[in-house]
């Protein structure tokens, strides 16, 4: 399971709470794995790519990025 090429990973913020979540593949709606984005209207969502998202402002769900360590 490596994938290390530089293709964009889409990502979904929760701007409620400035968290960065993954964005479901092959989903056409806005939705994370985790579900978090379940109990969010699509107002408090936005998508772009996770390296857009991801800044000092934003926090990553520990959820969707479990496999990420952190730091
Ligand atoms: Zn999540």
């Amino acid at each position: 399971m490596s994938c290390l090429s530089n293709d964009p990973m889409d990502g979904v913020l929760n701007e409620a709470s400035n968290t960065v979540h993954k964005q479901e593949v092959g989903k056409q709606t806005l939705e994370s794995p985790c579900g978090a984005t379940n109990n969010l209207s699509k107002d408090q969502l936005s998508q772009a790519t996770i390296d857009q998202l991801v800044s000092t402002t934003t926090t990553k769900c520990g959820r969707c990025f479990e496999d990420s360590g952190g730091y």
